[in-house]
């Protein structure tokens, strides 16, 4: 006897062993026992099954639950301000003399207490679960010194082990080099090899670290020592790529067999060919491109061509992307870039738990794997990229729960 039973609904199970569009099953049933998926198939092949509790869905169509494999969305404050000076014809130099951007939100960020951060981010978690987020990565970054590095992580921890949803952290130790390292940005290198790293990794604070490999950011050589210190220290690694120009970093990130590079609007046909030896996911970032009006697109034929995997993620942060809606970046991914309604819809389930290491428990409608499932009342698949922005599922289902 199983735990429930839901029928009378199709399933996007986006597994791809299940042949044809979005891995569909039509008149589909799913099992679940002990927050798992037990079996998925039509609901004639699971007709000799019980379960406590057999619910109907009304012709519904149920997804894998949407996994945001890359936010910055513990903050404190926000940016709204520089948007609208912006908008009254303020220059980005204006608004930096005037101590806006980035470093405004270390300031906020150092300046507020680990619990004043989480109910600072809750909104936003709210939000993207409402939109039908199971699961989400949250990157440090904004704090640029060890306590407050640690703070946001462990806020980003208690996020997650408040609200149904599932949260791996990732430390963004090299973000933007802080105003008191302006002269000495070596010293804050080491800091972030030495310390943080080492402090993240005794905590358990993260699984992963990260950094902007940009002219305006680190260097290889930089992001290439902090890879080492997060390798000995057992931790993956990702990274901002390939954003405004083309240093090489997707190539870097293979030779440290990172998880994933991260926006690669300037991604080059050598980088994606490395991507795919190394089995790495290629992060699609659509809000930042939109709210920085880029022009340049990701190159997402050649990342085809390569079978180089495309997650697509909200990128939630208070400059380049403030963005709560999942819907609204596979909508994005599909309309900007170019990708399928499958691609974008993969991108937000299987390929973003690859992305986070995690495709062996979420990410499909699979036996054996987490029963994290989103219901939507829509005809088809599509009609979740179609919509621009669609609210959110019906319900939300994480670890077999009713969430
Ligand atoms: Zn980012």
């Amino acid at each position: 006897m199983w735990d429930r039973l839901l029928i009378d609904c199709h399933v996007a199970t986006m597994d791809p062993t299940v042949a044809g569009p979005f891995g569909a099953i039509e008149n589909g049933a799913i099992g679940i026992q002990d927050g798992r998926i037990v079996r998925v198939g039509r609901r004639t092949e699971l007709a000799g099954y019980q379960a406590q509790s057999v619910e109907k869905l009304d012709g519904a169509w149920v997804t894998p639950g949407l996994v945001d494999c890359h936010t910055h969305l513990v903050f404190a404050g926000n940016r709204a301000n520089e948007f609208e000076a912006r908008l009254e014809g303020a220059t980005y130099e204006e608004i930096a003399a005037a101590g806006g951007g980035i470093l405004s939100t270390v300031r906020a960020t150092r300046q507020a207490s680990e619990a004043e951060l989480a109910e600072a981010s809750r909104p936003r978690l709210k939000a993207l679960m409402a939109g039908g987020v199971t699961t989400l990565e949250i990157k440090s970054g904004y704090g640029l010194d060890v306590d407050a590095e640690l703070r946001m992580l462990r806020a980003a921890g208690a996020l997650g082990a408040s609200e149904r949803v599932r949260v791996a952290r990732t430390l963004l130790a090299l973000h933007a080099l802080p105003p008191e390292f302006a002269e000495r940005r070596h010293e804050f290198v080491e800091l972030a090899c030495g310390t943080m790293i080492p402090a993240a990794a005794r905590e358990g604070l993260a699984e992963a670290v990260d950094a902007f490999c940009e002219g305006i950011g680190f260097t290889a050589d930089e992001v290439d020592a902090l890879f080492e210190a997060a390798a000995a220290h057992g931790l993956r690694v990702k990274l901002h790529a390939e954003q405004l120009s083309n240093l090489h970093g997707a190539k870097l990130a293979a030779e440290h067999h990172a998880l994933s590079a991260d926006h690669l609007e300037h991604l080059d046909e050598a980088g994606a060919a490395t991507m795919a030896e190394a089995g790495m996911v290629a992060v699609l970032l659509p809000g930042a491109f939109y709210a920085l009006k880029e022009t340049r697109k990701p190159p997402v034929d050649l990342l085809r061509r390569h079978n180089v995997p495309m997650a697509v993620a909200t990128d939630c942060n208070p400059g380049t992307s403030p963005v709560t809606s999942p819907t609204l970046m596979m909508s994005m991914a599909c309309t900007l870039f170019g990708l399928t309604p499958e691609e974008a819809l993969a991108g937000m389930t299987r390929e973003g738990a690859r992305a986070l290491g995690l495709q062996d428990e979420i990410g499909t409608v699979t036996a054996g794997k987490a029963a994290d499932l989103c219901v939507w009342r829509v005809e088809r698949p599509a009609e979740l990229c179609y919509w621009i922005g669609m609210p959110g599922p019906e319900r939300r289902i994480v670890a077999g729960v009713d969430a």
